[in-house]
């Protein structure tokens, strides 16, 4: 059989990132022997906070264009408290990575596992099922880095333009039909600020035109403030909810709360051409090294990655294998196998993983 052969850059980093990487690969390797059709050819590279404190470079050039030639880089968690740049900002290549490779749009589905306790009382909590999409080059993270303007004043830019806006709308409306055709809702709400900033209101122009190409797709458009409330209070009315950079970037976290935690919560950072995956947690470095941390959400993300792969080459088996796994979490979850430490059980990074491989082998 003609096997499909994928470049697949790892970039585990610091704190959990290589704990939660090592179950995710399990668990690729796994589906990958289960499945076949594909085959993963991973390539381990150093780059993060370890690395700068090594060095003295948090991403060389090497392991940048090493990255970006890749079919797709799977990322754990880069950056440590301890470990600052000159002017005090942590060490964060993911940012830098997003920017040179034209990663618009982060794409976060919000989905409570079966077996998963709800942190709200009402019952209709276990139908969360949303996906955050959150513009991820401009914002209020345009110029990040600049530092204080005068002795005693800072400030932050918070820059929308046309050509980056109307590419995330394209997202949102096409992810919105996507879901529609699988039984979704067919909505995307726009979240923003549109009442007090200007930069906000111009966004909410371009979304309100660019929906017109979209007739078939649900379009509203809510302040961050009140989203806030309603992701705690009703949650599952949403379906796709597209904003700015720092909004999506606290939000997600808020959502991530609802489905379990920072453990749950995978992501993949798209751009036209280019894929990057990774939980939306950072190192974690109040857990690592203890084995505790939850790999869910990076073994997710690694099969988010194998989704994207399977279209966009057209390979089915990467496709089935994305399905498969999502299944195994699923049900793994769904039978009581796995209580993470991130839910008060005892469950450690291993040990799920080892469950969700095991689920794999059950699925056939
Ligand atoms: P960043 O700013 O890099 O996103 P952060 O400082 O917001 O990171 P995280 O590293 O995401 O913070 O951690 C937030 C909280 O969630 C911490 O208490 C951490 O222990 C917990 N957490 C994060 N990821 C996991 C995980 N995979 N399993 C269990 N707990 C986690």
């Amino acid at each position: 059989m003609n096997e499909a052969v994928l470049d697949i850059a790892v970039m585990a980093g610091d704190g959990i990132g290589p704990e939660v990487m090592e179950a995710a690969l399990d668990v690729l390797e796994a589906a990958e022997r289960r499945i076949g059709g594909f085959r993963l050819v991973f390539t381990l590279l150093e780059a993060g906070a370890e690395a700068y404190r090594r060095t003295g470079v948090a991403m060389s050039e090497e392991v940048f264009a090493r990255a970006a030639a890749a079919d797709a880089i799977l990322f754990g968690a880069m950056g440590l408290p301890e470990v600052r740049l000159p002017d005090g900002r942590e060490i964060a290549p993911q940012l830098d990575l997003r920017e040179r490779l034209g990663l618009f749009a982060g794409v976060r589905p919000v989905r409570l596992l079966p077996g998963v306790p709800s942190p709200l009382a009402d019952p209709r909590a276990r139908d969360v099922d949303l996906v955050i999409l959150r513009e991820q080059t401009e914002g209020l993270f345009a110029e990040r880095g600049r530092g204080p303007t005068s002795p005693d004043r800072a400030e932050d830019k918070l820059v929308v333009t046309r050509a980056a806006s109307e590419r995330l709308f394209d997202v949102a409306f096409a992810l919105a039909r996507e879901r529609k055709a699988r039984g979704g809702k067919g909505r995307v709400d726009l979240v923003d600020k549109a009442n007090v900033l200007g930069s906000m209101a111009f966004f909410r122009s371009i979304f309100l035109e660019r929906a017109q190409r979209y007739p078939d797709v649900e379009v509203g458009c809510r302040y961050v403030d009140a989203t806030a409330l309603d992701l705690v209070r009703r949650p599952w009315e949403f379906d796709v909810l597209v904003t700015e950079n720092l909004i999506g970037d606290i939000l997600s976290d808020l959502a991530a709360a609802l489905v379990g935690g920072m453990g749950f919560a995978p992501t993949a950072d798209l751009g036209t051409d280019k894929g990057l995956f990774q939980p939306a947690h950072g190192s974690a470095p109040d857990i690592a090294g203890r084995g505790v941390a939850n790999p869910t959400a990076t073994i997710l993300s690694a099969a988010m990655m194998l989704d994207w792969l399977g279209r966009r080459r057209g390979l089915e088996a990467c496709t089935v294998a994305a399905r498969r796994i999502e299944t195994a979490v699923e049900r793994a979850y769904a039978s009581g196998r796995i209580r993470p430490v991130e839910l008060g059980g005892t469950s450690g990074t291993r040990a799920i993983a080892q469950v969700v491989v095991d689920a794999l082998d059950e699925l056939g």
